[in-house]
């Protein structure tokens, strides 16, 4: 049973009733394991480590003892299991590092690192599931658009820090499952891959349209196009790309809140925020999506 809530996981943890490591697997944050050595199934036994139980090969001639957190995000820190598994609950309620450092009391270059790790299982997540399966489909309908990130609008205060970023968004209407790319320029020559990687043949794609789109049908797609300085929605054939612009606002201020100084991450960020929505914003469906 996946905790429903931060207020949830906060409560259970904070039970004396509650048996951490059993909490740990209730919640997919631990699982079983085989023996690296035999390939066993491990079982698990109480010892006298900090944890209480670790894992055990029930192979004679083997005899291994494992960590309990073996294969978790939890082996690499010595802290306690406890304040680790909060870090993790306020990561996938994505709350501050600033907070989270407040919260816990743990240091600002640990928090980090705690977060690195769950933003790259997240990554890995979505570019999985790109990969199983790409978004559209025949009958399928995806709507693309370019938007330009942390652009300085105004050229006073914090804004003008922020380099800004050319996006190309991919939103399949059926589902509502997103991915965004940041991209060097909105050429053609950048575009199309990109499409023809994470688009099926055969879907039905929406676009504005600029120039970087008109020859998509040379790459079975049927392509429909709306023309933004006549109308958001086009009369014939109702195609618009309301969807994916709906979108743009809340990826930016999610954006700007990191403040991302380093452009070799921001890549990085914006598949979380794709992540995070392809989960509804979700806690439980975040924390499952990790943990499983
Ligand atoms: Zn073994």
């Amino acid at each position: 049973m996946i905790p429903k809530s931060l207020f949830d996981t906060i409560k259970q943890l904070d039970s004396k009733e509650n048996d951490l490591c059993g909490l740990c697997f209730q919640w997919g944050l631990f699982s079983k394991k085989e023996c690296d050595r035999c390939k066993t199934p491990l079982r698990i036994v109480s010892c006298k480590n900090g944890d209480n139980y670790c894992f055990e090969c029930p192979n004679s001639k083997c005899n291994c003892h494992f960590s309990i957190r073996k294969g978790s995000f939890f082996y690499y820190s010595k802290l306690s299991l406890n304040v680790q598994i909060e870090i993790f609950a306020y990561w996938v309620q994505d709350i501050g590092l600033d907070t989270v450092h407040e919260l816990t009391n743990v240091s600002k270059t640990t928090i980090i690192e705690f977060f690195n790790r769950f933003r790259a299982k997240a990554v890995s997540i979505h570019l999985k599931s790109l990969e199983l399966e790409p978004l559209g489909g025949n009958g399928k309908n995806v709507q693309i658009d370019e938007s330009l990130f942390g652009h300085a609008k105004y050229h006073i205060g914090k804004n003008l820090h922020y380099p800004s970023y050319w996006c190309f968004g991919m939103i399949e209407e059926e589902t509502g499952r997103i991915t965004i790319m940041n991209v060097q320029d909105r050429s053609e020559y950048s575009l199309v891959p990109i499409i023809v990687s994470y688009v099926q043949q055969g879907t039905t794609i929406k676009s504005d349209q600029w120039r970087g789109y008109s020859n998509l049908s040379q790459y079975n797609y049927h392509h429909l196009t709306v023309n933004h300085r006549q109308n958001f929605v086009d009369p014939d054939t109702q195609a618009n790309t309301q969807t994916i612009e709906s979108n743009w606002n809340s990826a930016k201020s999610w954006m700007r809140k990191k403040h991302l100084r380093d452009r070799s991450k921001y890549q990085e960020y914006l598949y979380e925020w794709c992540f995070r929505h392809n989960c509804h914003f979700s806690y439980s469906e975040i924390w499952e999506s990790l943990t499983s």
